[in-house]
């Protein structure tokens, strides 16, 4: 493969009920800065696949894209895996991006990983951090072995290099009055054709606690130990006019039934004024996602656990004790 005819940071801007997703801002958002950090000032293309698409174009240009690529039809007024990520790989055919960035989204993760097997290129799933060596090469750095290390991981000899990043990483950035050049691209795609007929779309209705606007977050992991355990952050939390957060151990444990409250690589990323840590060991799929928290304190009876290497107040002891205390105290 001749990687030198790869140029450019391709998005792909992902639209949900009229609007692009937030996700997509930020990696647009990224791309400028992965840009700034090449030599060869690549150009920054955000791609949107749909119907009726020309309404995004100001914003997208507003948020960093050089250049937008349209693919705009009615057969793409429905969602769906097989036309979106064809679509999306012979964009990369005819544009021949050496970056691709795609959201962690339901979506994104059928479309990207679908893509790059077309392709036949690699992709770094569920990113934290994207990076640009002295050298040049884009690196993509992913928890690995549980969450214990960050490893970087390199694409040197296929293109382009695509990665995938949660919202909530990645910072938009705004650059008003920009105007993106806008192009529209008509891909002769097949999918699975008619194999696939779309009867009806139904939206799971569902309550859903964010941790989006949270100020105060208490999170619990797999050291609360029981439901009734779990019962006691609720109170907590209420009690502080917060809102509860788990780790992957808490909710596998059905002591949550809100999935969309995990935090860290394959949960949410939350930027509270405050997280408050109970029988957290730290693993690094899970610190991910407070990163941008303000105040962060944690309670582990461990004293050589992980999460206090980033926490600012530590408190090693029993959880149970400490949050009775602090309820009979509120
Ligand atoms: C691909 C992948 C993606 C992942 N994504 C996520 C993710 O998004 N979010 C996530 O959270 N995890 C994720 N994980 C799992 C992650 O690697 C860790 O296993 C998980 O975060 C650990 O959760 P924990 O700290 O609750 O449990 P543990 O690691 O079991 O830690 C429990 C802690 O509780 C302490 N403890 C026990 N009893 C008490 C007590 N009475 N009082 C005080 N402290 C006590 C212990 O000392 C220990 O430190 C992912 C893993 C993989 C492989």
């Amino acid at each position: 493969m001749d990687i030198s005819a790869y140029k450019g940071i391709h998005v792909f801007c992902e639209t949900s009920k009229g609007k692009i997703i937030e996700n997509s801002l930020e990696l647009l958002g990224e791309a400028t800065v992965l840009k700034s950090k090449l030599s060869h000032n690549p150009e920054v293309t955000a791609v949107v696949i749909g119907h009726q698409l020309d309404q995004y174009t100001d914003l997208l240009g507003e948020h960093g894209a050089d250049r937008i690529i349209l693919i705009d039809d009615a057969k793409y007024a429905q969602y769906r895996p097989d036309f979106y990520a064809e679509a999306l790989a012979e964009t990369c055919k005819e544009y021949k991006p050496e970056i691709v960035l795609v959201g962690a989204t339901l979506k994104g993760e059928e479309i990207g990983p679908t893509a790059a097997k077309i392709l036949d290129t690699g992709m770094a799933a569920h990113c934290v951090e994207l990076n640009i060596r002295e050298d040049g090469q884009f690196v993509q750095v992913v928890p690995a072995f549980g969450g214990k290390v960050l490893g970087d991981i390199l694409c040197p000899n296929y293109r382009p290099q695509m990665a995938s990043m949660k919202a909530g990483l990645a910072t938009k950035q705004q650059f008003s009055g920009q105007k993106a050049v806008v192009e529209a691209f008509s891909p002769d795609i097949k999918g699975f054709g008619d194999k696939i007929e779309v009867l009806e779309v139904i939206e799971e209705v569902k309550e859903k606690v964010s941790l989006g606007g949270a100020e105060l977050v208490v999170t619990g992991g797999f050291g609360i130990g029981t439901q009734d355990g779990w019962q006691k952050l609720e109170v907590l939390a209420s009690k502080l006019n917060g809102v509860t957060g788990c780790t992957r151990p808490a909710l596998d444990e059905g002591w949550t039934e809100h999935e969309e409250t995990m935090i860290g690589t394959s949960g949410v990323a939350i930027k509270p004024k405050v997280y408050l840590g109970f029988g957290i060991s730290g693993a690094a799929h899970h610190t991910c996602g407070i990163k941008t928290a303000g105040l962060i304190i944690s309670v582990n009876r461990d004293a050589n656990a992980p999460i206090f290497d980033v926490s600012d107040y530590k408190v090693v002891g029993d959880w149970e004790a400490i949050v009775d205390a602090l309820i009979e105290a509120l």
